[in-house]
């Protein structure tokens, strides 16, 4: 009897068209976040199956990856009679403490001489037979008692692990994720990576008046990213020349507006040079003076990529819930500082005019500061140690 792990994948399986390159990303993800752990993967007609010594952390792994459904440890065994899968599972159950139990039986063998039902209802029988303190249980049984008669092999599995869902991160495509050290863009990118899309982050810092812990800060989430996506990149753009411009010739009440605006430019043009579809955001529709619906309009009007905001209708508390669940929330409370922080104004304008802002710009040489601060990116590559993601890309 072999130990062995099952994967079920949920929502791929409504992909008809591309289904064969989603298991193929799928098995290239989990390899690669394998790398460092010894295990085979089998693929057979809508599952997926690991051979491996290390269960523990081959499971840890499978339930931080996107686009799987369910994570069953099971017991393979040759396609055989119902009175030999019946010794071996009376076999296995003598490590079980439980009183009640239901058999559960999937046949996607058709040509097994016995219907799904009928096969649960013998081995119950069987199992009653074995041991006459037990008892059969539809409703709440203690232990379920899951069979899965393929054509190849048969498997037996007590637990269902519950994985992610979503898609397998890279079917989508790539994204460019403003990544700051706050709360809300971590878990814009978590939702962006559910589902499919690969990210890059890009990462506006002002040195002297944002410090490296800022920085660090923001690389740190990005490491607790990289767990659901495997490989990431950061792109730290230098924003002080821009943001000290826009602090010395533009009034005040615009100075976020414009600010934010620049951000787009840039994120924009990093996210063309990188191959990147869309740009993703934290921004939460009212959460403050820039995310109104009419700044949200001036500041969108400045490029033309589309920009994801998986947030856009979140409450505040619900992102907070979403954050602690993926482990970054304890990261963005640190007290550092961002850069959008330290250049606040008192009176930021709600209704920004959009004419307004391009006057105020044309203040300011913005075309040769962005071109500036593209060429000065530095860009971080985020990987497990000793893992090579690049050839999944
Ligand atoms: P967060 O929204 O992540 O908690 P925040 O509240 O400091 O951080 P907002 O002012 O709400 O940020 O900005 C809205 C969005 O703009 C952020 O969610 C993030 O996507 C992006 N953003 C803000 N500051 C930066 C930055 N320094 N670098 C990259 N993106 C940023
Ligand atoms: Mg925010």
């Amino acid at each position: 009897m072999k130990k062995l792990i099952i994967i079920k994948y949920g929502e791929l399986t409504t992909k008809k068209d591309n289904i064969s390159f989603f298991i193929k990303t799928l098995r290239d993800n989990i390899k690669a976040s394998l790398i460092n752990i010894n295990h085979n993967i089998i693929y057979d007609k809508g599952r997926m199956f690991i051979e491996t010594d290390n269960f523990d952390e081959v499971v840890k792994v499978l339930t931080t990856t996107f686009g799987i459904h369910e994570i069953n440890i099971a017991y393979e065994i040759d396609p055989s009679s119902i009175e030999e899968i019946s010794s071996y599972l009376i076999k296995l159950l003598e490590d079980k403490t439980f009183k009640s139990f239901k058999v559960v039986t999937k046949r996607s063998d058709k040509n097994y001489p016995l219907t799904s039902v009928e096969i649960s209802k013998k081995l119950g029988g069987l199992i009653l037979g074995s041991n006459s303190n037990l008892v059969v249980d539809v409703h709440n049984p203690e232990l379920f008692i899951n069979i899965e008669i393929r054509s190849k092999k048969t498997y037996i599995y007590f637990e269902k692990i519950k994985g992610l869902g979503g898609y397998p991160v890279g079917t989508l495509g790539k994204g460019m994720l403003m990544l700051s050290g706050g709360i809300d863009s971590p878990v814009a990118g978590y939702l962006a990576l559910k589902r499919g899309i690969r990210l890059e982050c890009v990462y506006f810092e002002s040195p002297p008046h944002t410090s490296d812990a800022a920085k660090n800060k923001v690389l740190t989430l990005a490491k607790e990213l990289f767990y659901y996506s495997g490989y990431l990149k950061v792109h730290v753009v230098k924003f002080t020349d821009i943001q000290e411009a826009i602090y010395k010739n533009i009034p005040h009440d615009y100075m976020i507006t414009i600010m934010r605006r620049m951000m787009y430019l840039i994120s924009e043009k990093l996210a063309n040079k990188n191959n990147a579809k869309v740009i993703i955001n934290g921004e939460s529709v009212g959460q403050v003076a820039s995310q109104t619906l009419t700044s949200m309009a001036v500041i969108n009007e400045v490029i033309k990529m589309p920009v994801l905001r998986p947030l856009a209708c979140f409450d505040k508390s619900e992102i907070i819930t979403l954050s602690k669940k993926i482990g970054t929330y304890d990261i963005s409370i640190l007290p550092y500082e961002d850069c959008c922080t330290i250049f606040v104004p008192d009176h930021p304008v709600i209704n920004p005019k959009s004419d307004v802002a391009i006057e105020y710009e044309s203040l300011i040489d913005y075309d040769q500061l962005i071109k500036a601060a593209i060429r000065n990116v530095e860009t971080i590559k985020i990987s497990a140690k000793d893992a090579d993601f690049e050839n999944i890309l």
